[in-house]
């Protein structure tokens, strides 16, 4: 047990020296407050404050009444909080450039204006302009998408997980979908094949095993209740080794011959081929519908550049009969998500200007040398700051990866900042300054790698640069005056 002070007063007099809720409402900063942030908040930010310090008095936390000066710091700390959004501002310096955790791909200023416009002004959404009716919203991107693609129709959802889902749904409800057993993927959290067959009402034929799946299997297991043949694009891993898959041309030879669609989930949907930009090769919804792919789906904000949507492309009966689901109701898209979308596709028409519009592929194809220009300029207005707490920075050759199970195993050349502690007695302020980079208004996130901070400067574009120093001046100067 604590032995109590003899010096501290009781608990009943600490509370009773408290200030009221109404004298502080009247302090002096209570006017830029109300202004600031309104009455109630501020009611509610005085009550939070003087209830968390009846509870320290009560539990023998506190021998004293903070001073006024000290309660009005923590209430403007709490305004300050309360007020900082909850969907906070991120430099990702992860390495990951389509990480699904912050939010996936980062969309080009002419996107962001194309949402920005259809959310402040009514649009033409369901509207047929020149008939002056009703209309279709997916008729806003679908002969993009059919150009882009070489389908004849398509249709948006809200993800490629709902697009999978609805696919199911519609077409093979109570009925067979043959995939290959080394298919079968489960992607981040919740998405796997197999429940959401089951979800989606489909049964699940697996054929094959886990590292080789021949023709014969998918020929032998169609029957009278075969609703599809599926492919699922294996996008976060791969299997090596002693393998065999069957072609896509030759699934979907062997799925019309039996009169059965053959719909392929592609996963990360780029509708260009990257490796003219040197990037890897990653199969396209094009290919897969010149393969004979009767539906493909795929996401919208992975290599693709967009925002989060979920595509369907492919046959025009197969689309029709997917739109009169009602499920297809419950997954729509709205108007933001729609603008954006046409928006980026609208990019794809000229290939060539990719890499300058579209920030995704932006980002994929910087070349180490302007990371390594932007750790030139970085660490020397770094070191010093960081050497005052002990700690050293320098670049380091790291491999960014492309991420949302796009091309799982290509890494990209890049650069990274380096920050390590001068010695083992400053092993802990590394930690430390993650987690106040972290906790930045500007949230910082890299990675720790073996008691490094490792900073991958490829998603930091150039814009950003003066504020992650800044960030990281500020945070350096806590370390360096916390104990
Ligand atoms: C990412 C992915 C999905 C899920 O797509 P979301 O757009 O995240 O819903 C489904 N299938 C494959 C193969 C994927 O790579």
């Amino acid at each position: 047990m604590k032995p109590q002070s003899v010096a501290r007063a009781p608990v009943s007099v600490l509370l009773a020296q408290l200030p009221s809720v109404d004298k502080l409402l009247l302090s002096d900063p209570a006017t830029a407050w109300v202004t600031q942030y309104g009455r109630d908040e501020l009611l509610r930010c005085i009550r939070l404050v003087l209830d968390a310090i009846r509870k320290k008095i009560s539990s023998n936390d506190l021998d004293a009444v903070p001073s006024d000066q000290s309660l009005h710091a923590l209430i403007d700390a709490r305004l300050v909080a309360r007020a900082r959004p909850n969907l906070r501002r991120v430099i990702n310096l992860t390495g990951t450039v389509l990480h699904t955790n912050l939010g996936r791909a980062v969309m080009p200023d002419e996107v962001i204006a194309a949402m920005a416009s259809a959310a402040a002004e009514p649009c033409a959404l369901e509207y047929d302009l020149g008939e002056g009716k009703r209309g279709d919203r997916d008729e806003l991107v679908e002969e993009l998408l059919c150009e882009l693609t070489g389908a004849e129709a398509a249709t948006v959802v809200n993800n490629n997980a709902a697009a999978v889902f609805l696919l199911l749904h519609a077409l093979s409800n109570r009925k067979e979908t043959i995939v290959s057993r080394g298919e079968l993927i489960e992607i981040g959290g919740a998405f796997r094949i197999p429940d959401i067959m089951k979800r989606a009402g489909a049964r699940l034929v697996e054929v094959g095993t886990t590292n080789r799946t021949h023709a014969r299997d998918f020929a032998e297991a169609i029957g009278p209740k075969t609703a599809l043949v599926m492919k699922v694009h294996t996008s976060n891993y791969v299997v090596q080794g002693f393998t065999a898959e069957v072609p896509e041309n030759e699934l979907a030879k062997i799925a019309h011959e039996r009169e059965v669609p053959f719909v392929v989930d592609l996963g990360s949907g780029t509708l260009v081929d990257l490796t003219q930009f040197g990037l890897p090769k990653e199969p396209t919804p094009a290919e897969a519908i010149a393969d004979g792919a009767d539906l493909v789906t795929f996401s919208c904000d992975k290599l693709l550049g967009g925002p989060q949507a979920g595509i369907l492309v492919g046959r025009k009966d197969l689309i029709q009969r997917i739109k009169k689901n009602p499920l297809k109701r419950v997954l729509r898209v709205g108007k933001v998500t729609l603008a954006a979308l046409e928006s980026v596709l609208r990019m794809y028409r000229n290939p060539a200007t990719l890499p300058e519009r579209v920030k995704v592929i932006q980002l994929l194809t910087r070349t180490a040398s302007s990371m390594q220009a932007q750790a030139d300029g970085l660490i020397p207005a770094l070191e010093e700051a960081l050497a005052g707490c002990g700690l050293s920075i320098a670049a380091q050759a790291v491999k960014s990866q492309i991420g949302s199970g796009s091309l799982p195993v290509e890494r990209l050349p890049s650069v990274a900042l380096a920050i390590s502690a001068v010695d083992r007695s400053y092993e802990k302020r590394v930690v430390r300054l993650e987690r106040l980079l972290r906790g930045s208004d500007i949230a910082v996130i890299g990675r720790l790698s073996d008691k490094t901070l490792l900073l991958d400067l490829r998603c930091l574009t150039e814009d950003k640069v003066t504020v992650l120093r800044d960030t990281m001046l500020a945070a350096a100067q806590r370390l360096a005056t916390t104990k």
